[in-house]
C-alpha cells in the first residue's frame, strides 16, 4: 500500500501536531489537546489499522484526531478531498468512493440528511462496517432509527450503531469530562465486536445494547433532559411554593390582620426554615409511599405478575432523584438552624425575656420535660440527618456498583425506614402539644408542622401493618412466585383462549 508523504513524516516523528482550531471548537481547547497528541499506544506503522471517516465535519475531525492519537491511520472521504483543511496532521483525504476501498471499516460522520449520497458507492461499501454515529434533533423524528434507515440504504453492509452518545466536544479535551460510555449496537456480532475494540483502544467504555433495534433507543439517549428528574423538580417545586404561600398566610397575613403586627421579616430565614424541613420530610415520605403501595397492590391482586399502573411504575423509577433532592432540602434545613442563635431577632427576644424577668422579678423554672423533649428532638434530628447523608451516599453509582444487591437493598430499605422514624420523630417532638391545641389554628389552618406529618405517619402506619407477620407471610409469598388464583386465573386464561 502506497502512503503518502503527510503519512510517511507521521510514522517518523510519532508526534502529532494540531492545525489551526475548527470553526465550532475554541483555539484554546484544541490548544490544550495538542499537548496529548502523544500516541496513547505505541503501535508500529505497519501494525496500524486503518479506519476510514466519511465527512471532515466536527465531530469527524475529532474522532478522527483521537484515533490517530491512539494509533489509527485515518482516511478520510470528503465531497472536496483537494481543499480540507483544519484536519489533524497525518490523516488521508480522498474521495468519498475512493476512501472506502482503504479500510473495511468506515465510520459515517456525516448527518442522516445527506446519507443518499451513500447510495451511488453501494458496490463499494459491500461487506463493508459501517459505523452510524448520527444523532437526530428531536426525539422519533423519523419513522425508523438512523442506523436502520442506512441498513435499508446500504443493505450489503454491516450496520454498527456507536459513538453518537460521545460528543466533539468529550473527544477533544484530551481528560474526556464527559460520560465515557459509548452504546453499541448492531446485527452482526464480528462487526459489533471490532468496532467496541475500537471504543475501548480510545479510552472509551463500550455497552452492547443488542441488535439494530436498540438503535432507536441509543439514538434518544443524548437528546433526554434529565428524564428521571422531570416529576421530582417539578413536585418539589410545587410542594415549596405551595408550603411558603401557606406559612406566609399563617405566619405574616395572620398576625397583620389581626395584631397589626409586621412580621415580614420572617420570609426570610423562619418561613424558609419552616418550609425546608417539611419538604425534606414530606419527599421522605414520598420515596417510600410508592412501595406501600405496591405491596398493597400485590395483596390485594394476590400476584406479583400483573404489571402495576404506568403513573406507579414511573414513581417508582423516580424514588432516587426525589430522595436526593429531600437530602438537599435536609442540608438546607441544617444550615439555616446553624445561623439561628446570630439571628437579630433572636437575640432580641431572648434579651428581652431576660429584662421581662428581671424587671417583674419572676423566675423561668428550670423544666426537666423541657430538657428531655428539646434534647430528643435534636438529637433525633442528627440522627436523623446522618442516617439520610447515608442514604444519599450508597444512592451514588460509585458506591452502589461495590456494594451487593442485599446490602444496596438493606441500606435503602431498613435505614431508609430508620430515617424516615427518626425525621418523622424529630417533628413530632417539635410540635409537642401544640399540634392539638386549637390555639395553634390560624383561620382554621393547622401548623404547617401537620401537614409534614400527613404523608410519612401514613407510610410509617401502613409499613407497620404490612409487617405483621400474618400479612408479610403473605406478601413474601406472593414476591417469591405465589398466585393466589393461579389455577382460577389459568383457566380464564383458557376460556379466552377458547373464544
Ligand atoms: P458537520 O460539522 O456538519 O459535518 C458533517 C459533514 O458531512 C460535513 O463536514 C461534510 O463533510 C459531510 N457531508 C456530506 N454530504 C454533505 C452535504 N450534502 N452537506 C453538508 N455536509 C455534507 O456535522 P458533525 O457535527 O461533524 O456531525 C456529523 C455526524 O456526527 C452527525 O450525524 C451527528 O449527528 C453526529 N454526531 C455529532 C456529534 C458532535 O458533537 N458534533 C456528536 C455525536 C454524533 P465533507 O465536506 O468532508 O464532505
Amino acid at each position: 500500500m502506497e502512503e503518502n508523504g503527510v503519512q510517511k513524516k507521521m510514522k517518523e516523528t510519532i508526534f502529532i501536531k494540531m492545525y489551526e482550531p475548527s470553526r465550532e471548537i475554541s483555539k484554546k481547547v484544541m490548544e490544550k489537546t495538542s499537548t496529548d497528541t502523544l500516541p496513547l499506544t505505541m503501535i508500529p506503522p505497519e501494525e496500524q489499522e486503518t479506519v476510514c471517516i466519511f465527512g471532515t465535519g466536527d465531530f469527524g475531525r475529532s474522532l478522527g484526531l483521537k484515533m490517530i492519537q491512539c494509533g489509527y491511520s485515518i482516511v478520510f472521504g470528503s465531497r472536496n478531498p483537494r481543499t480540507f483543511s483544519l484536519l489533524p496532521s497525518g490523516a488521508e483525504v480522498l474521495s468519498y468512493s475512493e476512501a472506502a476501498q482503504k479500510s473495511d471499516i468506515i465510520i459515517i460522520a456525516i448527518h442522516r440528511d445527506h446519507y443518499d449520497l451513500l447510495t451511488a458507492l453501494t458496490e463499494v461499501l459491500r461487506g463493508k462496517i459501517l459505523v452510524d454515529v448520527s444523532n437526530n434533533l428531536k426525539m422519533h423524528q423519523y419513522p425508523e432509527s438512523n442506523a436502520e434507515y442506512l441498513a435499508q440504504l446500504v443493505p450489503g453492509a454491516h450496520i454498527v450503531k456507536a459513538f453518537n452518545t460521545i460528543s466533539a466536544w468529550a473527544l477533544q479535551s484530551g481528560a474526556l469530562d464527559a460520560s465515557r460510555q459509548a452504546f453499541i449496537c448492531g446485527n452482526d456480532s464480528k462487526a459489533k465486536q471490532r468496532v467496541m475494540d475500537i471504543v475501548r483502544a480510545l479510552g472509551l467504555t463500550p455497552l452492547d445494547q443488542g441488535s439494530l433495534l436498540a438503535a432507536n433507543e441509543i439514538e434518544n439517549y443524548p437528546l433526554q433532559l434529565f428524564p428521571m428528574w422531570k416529576f421530582p423538580l417539578y413536585f418539589s417545586a410545587i410542594l415549596c411554593v405551595f408550603l411558603f404561600v401557606y406559612c406566609v398566610i399563617r405566619d405574616i397575613i395572620y398576625p397583620y390582620v389581626n395584631e397589626k403586627k409586621d412580621h415580614t421579616f420572617r420570609m426570610a430565614v423562619s418561613i424558609p426554615n419552616r418550609v425546608f424541613p417539611i419538604a425534606a420530610l414530606t419527599l421522605l415520605g414520598v420515596v417510600y409511599l410508592p412501595g406501600v403501595i405496591a405491596a398493597i397492590l400485590q395483596l390485594y391482586r394476590g400476584t406479583k405478575y400483573r404489571r402495576f399502573p404506568g403513573w406507579l411504575d414511573h414513581w417508582m423509577l423516580c424514588r432516587k432523584q426525589l430522595g436526593l433532592i429531600a437530602l438537599g432540602f435536609a442540608f438546607l434545613h441544617a444550615i439555616y438552624t446553624l445561623v439561628i442563635p446570630i439571628r437579630y431577632y433572636v437575640r432580641w427576644r431572648l434579651q428581652n425575656s431576660t429584662i421581662t424577668q428581671a424587671i417583674s422579678k419572676k423566675e423561668n423554672p428550670f423544666s426537666t420535660t423541657n430538657a428531655w423533649l428539646s434534647d430528643l428532638y435534636l438529637s433525633f434530628g442528627i440522627l436523623g440527618f446522618f442516617f439520610f447523608i447515608l442514604l444519599g451516599i450508597t444512592s451514588l453509582p460509585s458506591v452502589s456498583n461495590v456494594v451487593n444487591w442485599r446490602e444496596f437493598r438493606f441500606v435503602q430499605s431498613k435505614l431508609g425506614y430508620l430515617t424516615l422514624i427518626l425525621c418523622t420523630a424529630h417533628t413530632l417532638i417539635y410540635g409537642g402539644k401544640r399540634f392539638l391545641s386549637p390555639s395553634s389554628l390560624r383561620w382554621y389552618l393547622p401548623s404547617a408542622y401537620i401537614l409534614a406529618l400527613i404523608i410519612p405517619c401514613t407510610v410509617l402506619v401502613i409499613k407497620f401493618i404490612l409487617i405483621l407477620p400474618c400479612i408479610d407471610k403473605t406478601l413474601t409469598r406472593i414476591r417469591q412466585g405465589w398466585e393466589r388464583n393461579s389455577k382460577g386465573s389459568k383457566s380464564a386464561l383458557n376460556g379466552q383462549t377458547d373464544i
